[in-house]
């Protein structure tokens, strides 16, 4: 099975679309990769759904990616006698440690960090940003605030502190428990929520020791403040507009996202553009013209994926959700201005062998007009080089390893074929061009250029360019 685009779709698995058949379904229609939140999914509800994965992963014979999202420090208040209390403009409130149930002047606070990091001055939201308040007086026992926008507010609504770096790890122990039950299970990617600096990543990589990559999402200013940093560390960023919306004033978010999905693609690692990119269709099969539009805008930026959550995870329509994105994604990289834009803001190569040839394989590629750019590939890194350049001709990975398929399955552009390591460099070739034939990649009498390092399976090691005719025997 080919896609006949290079942006990838994630969809997020949810009560809407957690059986055999669905995952099957939204595998057929386009998702290349899927999504298990876990601040809805139990330890053995993940086991089912990751089985359930693996199992049209083998029907199909394609490797498909796996990403386990960790739900990090939720902030919430406490409860209140009456299960809310209204909070009027102007009005003085308090946080508080003590559990005693709040009243219109305080609220009890059960995150002692908080207390640490807010200082006078900090904003705090509540209850997704629609209540804003500014911190008055911080100690290490109360904070007490100025209503500025002022609302109704129950039971552990969540709390957001933009301006507060948190003495806390993005790794709560509900999180270390999860993180251990999905590595056990052999998933691909690890979403990081609420990164605020670089060790937040690194310390999730000390417990994942490469078993699985790691996707900073950035949904926090403190992060978007420290980019540069973080894209050193992580594997994948993705840009969770969900959150970041609640800590930004929303007209900042699609700023941040061009900002974002640049210096990943800079970086030549993955970033996926999420949440209510196609929301309308959690009620109605077709999207609005906005969402449509919203879709290709992360498309034209070169993102790597988009991603669908509750749309997929919960709407009535999640098959349609991902076939709308992947018509949307078909359609917008048949525009020759798609072409012209992924050529006007490639990124220059670094100083490299596997970026100085990356570059060199796009050109004689293009240059050649060659069927499709293979590269043999064991841990993924030469296939994200390559892809790094948004070649108009597409990207075939050969690697030995399934884990590297589906790693690189929410990487733009790369159809990944697992298959054994080459024998010698005859035999790399005569089966870069059989599996770019067998998989609609080239016709015979077509040419293509292949990518190795050689000797082969060793990493890092991309030395080799190589045209080759795909010859008529390339179907035995
Ligand atoms: C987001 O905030 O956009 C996001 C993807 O995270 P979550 O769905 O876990 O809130």
């Amino acid at each position: 099975m080919r896609r006949l685009r290079r942006t990838k779709v994630v969809a997020t698995l949810g009560p809407a679309s957690g059986s055999a058949e669905t995952i099957a379904r939204l595998f057929e229609a386009g998702a290349d990769v899927f999504r298990i939140n876990m601040s809805h999914t139990p330890h053995d509800r993940m086991r089912e759904l990751v089985a359930a994965i693996r199992k049209v992963e083998k029907d199909h014979n394609r490797p498909i990616g796996i990403l386990v999202d960790l739900q990090g420090p939720k902030l919430r208040v406490g409860a209140f006698a009456g299960g809310s209390a209204m909070l009027d403009n102007g009005a003085t409130f308090t946080f508080d440690a003590d559990p005693v149930p709040g009243d219109t002047t305080r609220v009890h606070l059960p995150h002692p960090e908080i207390f640490e990091g807010v200082q006078a001055g900090h904003t705090l939201l509540l209850d997704d940003g629609k209540i804003r308040l500014v911190a008055t007086e911080a100690s290490k026992q109360k904070i007490v605030v100025r209503v500025v926008v002022g609302g109704k507010l129950s039971d552990r609504k969540g709390v957001s502190l933009p301006d507060s770096i948190l003495p806390f790890s993005a790794l709560t122990p509900k999180d270390r428990s999860d993180l251990d039950a999905a590595l056990d299970t052999g998933i691909d990617w690890i979403g990081l929520s609420f990164v605020q600096r670089p060790d937040d990543i690194a310390e999730a990589k000390k417990i994942t020791r490469g078993r699985a990559a790691v996707m900073a999402k950035i949904e926090k200013p403190q992060a978007v403040l420290r980019l540069d940093e973080i894209i050193d560390v992580a594997d994948a960023l993705m840009v969770a507009r969900g959150d970041l919306g609640v800590e930004m004033p929303l007209e900042k978010v699609p700023g941040i996202q061009k900002q974002i999905t640049r210096i990943a693609r800079r970086a030549g690692k993955p970033v996926v553009v999420a949440t209510q990119m196609l929301e309308s269709m959690i009620s109605s099969p077709v999207p609005t013209r906005a969402e449509v539009s919203d879709v290709a805008t992360a498309i034209f930026d070169g993102a790597d994926a988009v991603m669908l959550s509750a749309e997929s995870a919960a709407g009535q329509f999640p098959v349609e959700a991902v076939s709308t994105m992947n018509r949307i994604a078909e359609e917008v990289e048949s525009e020759d201005t798609y072409h012209t834009i992924m050529k006007a803001q490639h990124a220059e190569p670094e100083a490299t062998g596997a970026d100085a040839i990356a570059a060199a394989t796009r050109q004689i590629a293009e240059t050649l007009d060659l069927s499709a750019s293979i590269c043999w590939t064991s841990a993924g890194a030469t296939g994200l080089r390559v892809a790094r350049e948004r070649p108009q001709v597409p990207i075939v990975a050969l690697s030995p390893n399934l884990a590297t398929g589906r790693k690189l399955s929410v990487a733009w552009g790369i159809h990944c074929i697992v298959t054994e390591d080459a024998r010698d460099t005859a035999d790399m070739v005569d089966r870069a061009c059989k599996l770019a034939f067998k998989d609609g990649f080239a016709k015979a009498g077509r040419r293509v250029i292949i990518v190795a390092g050689v000797p082969l399976g060793t990493p890092g090691a991309t030395n080799m360019i190589r045209i080759a005719f795909v010859g008529a025997d390339a179907a035995d």
